[in-house]
């Protein structure tokens, strides 16, 4: 499949359900499809529909060392209720050995470096030992300007040479999307997020969000708004939503 062909299909799935997206994905790109998932969002939505499709692909969280207790605990619970194939990915160095070797709290002099040493470099080495090549991921248009773009199938170049089709099912959904998806399906919630935490990472970068500002919460004061997961790759063919794509705010096309 070329990028044309990727183009238009992307262009097509704007009118596709999350779950015809998904099993797109699942189907086209089986065994080779992944999906991420930091169990500190919408993530949870698309756990829950590949639970409920059947579909076996492999969950890939990266354990940076720095995830809040509540998360690995909601990530346990979360995978057994869904039986979830979850492949936990580590950074090559501990969170001691990084300390020893750039010194302590990195997270707060270069937070760009700790975000690659610990989430981007681990993903890259999983896509690259899974083979992947179709890449999921809950992201969404409204929660970021940086994510106003994103098209619902990308197809994406890997630094080692290799691409992948990045597929975002939940593009043009919204927070009150996810929130509603959520309690029609009974879903468990994050521990945290009734304590206002609407985006959940690492416990050094993260802080209660602003209401209605989603990712404000993640690396507060700081002007950082990627972990880089989302910019280390690069967009082949660059060709947003296209046109007549349905913006963020739009009514849900399938009863979320
Ligand atoms: S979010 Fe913070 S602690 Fe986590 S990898 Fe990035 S800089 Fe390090």
């Amino acid at each position: 499949m070329n990028i044309n062909e990727l183009n238009t299909i992307s262009k097509q799935a704007e009118r596709w359900t999350a779950e015809q997206i998904l099993l797109w994905a699942a189907e086209r790109f089986a065994p080779k499809a992944v999906m991420t998932c930091s169990f500190g969002g919408g993530g949870i939505v698309l756990a829950h529909m590949l639970s409920r499709l059947g579909l076996d692909v492999p969950v890939v969280f990266l354990d940076t060392g720095y995830h809040f207790e509540e998360t690995l605990a909601f990530k346990d619970e979360v995978a057994r209720l869904f039986r979830l194939r979850v492949i936990t990915q580590q950074p090559a160095l501990t969170v001691r050995e990084q300390d020893a070797q750039y010194g302590p709290r990195l997270y707060e002099r270069d937070p760009d470096l700790c975000c690659r040493l610990r989430k981007v470099e681990p993903l890259a080495a999983a896509l690259r030992f899974l083979d992947a090549k179709c890449w999921i991921a809950a992201l969404r248009r409204d929660q970021a300007a940086t994510r106003r773009g994103l098209g619902v199938v990308e197809p994406h170049g890997l630094p080692d040479g290799r691409t992948v089709v990045k597929v975002h099912p939940m593009a043009n959904w919204t927070r009150a999307d996810v929130e509603r998806y959520i309690d029609r399906h009974g879903l468990p919630r994050h521990p945290l997020a009734r304590r206002g935490y609407a985006s959940i990472g690492c416990w050094p970068c993260t802080a209660p969000a602003a209401p209605g500002h989603e990712r404000s919460g993640r690396w507060p004061g700081t002007g950082k708004t990627e972990c880089g997961l989302h910019t280390f790759t690069a967009k082949l063919g660059a060709d947003g939503p296209g046109p007549g794509a349905p913006q963020a705010t739009s009514p849900p096309p399938d009863g979320r």
